[in-house]
């Protein structure tokens, strides 16, 4: 393990080591990995107030529960000015940045709307506020507009980097092709956004294997940002009749911070996200992936009465915590993890900044 380590830059073989790790050489990875970020990006961790913009989805991913083809939720939209109010909060509180993020939707008056909501957003934040899109794939055109209008960087998992399984995860149609998800990556890219991706981990039919090429992937893109957590079942979804070949619980959060630990390792300068579903296992999770390399934490600012219905997946946590509280019991923990919050830093992938 530590002549794996020592190496840096590992081929896939090396990988599939690394994440086939017991826990013994998991200490190993992530001490590798801490002491990576702290050398790169520091021990500081960049808040982006979370705001779910809207339940409606033209998608109908078998993973989510979000997706179309489930009628139990109500569907929502944010006014804008619920989403003025969580904006303010962010600002006021010294988040430095937002992520609105949303169900995907590609008609005009979504894209008009989105574009007047950055707009307006940015107006009242003076422009003090870095603002991240996770609205899925659309136009390149629409990937323009919305940079003009003052957004800063896009998330848009490749969800996993392999073309089957992929295809084992969405239905089997012109909405959800792998190839238009790749494209509309390369879009965003080339239109100028600080790119962020990812996967789930822990997916039915996912081998070791294909999480290592999930790795190489993110290093052949080139990517700024990475997003990824434990995939989560769901029981209104079609995945769920799957879910007695999944990993139990707890050995999907492990692996998780285990693709953490190793992406940090290689990707010395990118942001890494402890993403919501870690928390979901684990009330500690996210503070986990902090002590194995990540470095960005997403609290929620989603008004409380929306959150019933943007579940993803099962036992998504703070539903009923109203964001103050969310804030403070969080600070605490991330302090206890041995970083500090980073107020008032826009926080802007190193890896992005140097590119450039
Ligand atoms: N609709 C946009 C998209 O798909 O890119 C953005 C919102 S979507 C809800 C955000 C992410 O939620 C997806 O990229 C997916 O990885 C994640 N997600 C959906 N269902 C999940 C599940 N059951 N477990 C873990 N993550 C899930
Ligand atoms: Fe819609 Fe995104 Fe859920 Fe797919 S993952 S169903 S695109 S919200």
């Amino acid at each position: 393990m530590d002549e794996i380590l020592e190496k840096g830059s590992f081929d896939k073989e090396s990988i599939v080591d690394l994440l086939s790790a017991g826990e013994a050489d998991c200490g190993a990875i992530f001490r590798k990995a801490r002491e990576i970020k702290s050398e790169f990006v520091g021990n500081k961790v960049f808040f982006r107030g979370l705001i779910e913009y809207s339940n409606y989805c033209a998608k109908n991913c078998f993973y989510c529960g979000i997706r179309s083809g489930n009628s139990r939720y109500a569907r929502y939209e944010m006014t804008d000015d619920e989403v003025l109010e969580a904006a303010r909060y962010a600002w006021e509180n010294r988040f430095a940045s937002i992520v609105l993020q949303s169900g995907e939707r590609y008609d005009d008056a979504f894209v008009a709307k989105i574009e007047q909501l950055i707009r307006s957003i940015q107006e009242m934040a003076r422009n003090e506020l870095h603002i991240t899109l996770s609205l899925g794939e659309q136009k390149p055109e629409t990937y323009r507009r919305w940079l003009e209008a003052g957004a800063h960087r896009y998330l848009l998992r490749i969800e996993d980097a392999n073309p089957e399984l992929y295809r084992e995860l969405h239905p089997n149609d012109r909405r959800h092709e792998y190839r238009n998800r790749l494209e509309a990556l390369r879009a965003l890219r080339a239109t100028g956004y600080q790119v962020g991706t990812g996967v789930m981990i822990g997916l039915p039919f996912q081998t070791v294997h294909d999480l290592a090429d999930d790795l190489i992937f993110f290093r052949d893109m080139d990517i700024d940002m990475i997003g990824m957590g434990p995939y989560i079942e769901h029981k209104d979804t079609p995945l769920y009749r799957y879910r007695d070949r999944l990993l139990p619980l707890t050995e999907r959060l492990q692996l998780s911070l285990k693709m953490v630990g190793v992406l940090r390792i290689m990707m010395k300068d990118i942001n890494i996200a402890a993403t919501t579903a870690l928390q979901a296992i684990d009330p500690l999770g996210r503070e986990k992936a902090l002590q194995a390399g990540a470095n960005v934490i997403m609290p929620n600012l989603t008004p409380v009465k929306y959150r019933q219905d943007y579940l993803l997946y099962e036992n998504k946590p703070c539903l009923d915590e109203e964001a103050e509280h969310c804030k403070n019991c969080l600070e605490t923990r991330i302090q206890l993890a041995g970083d500090t919050v980073a107020y008032g830093e826009w926080g802007d992938s190193m890896h992005f900044r140097k590119r450039q």
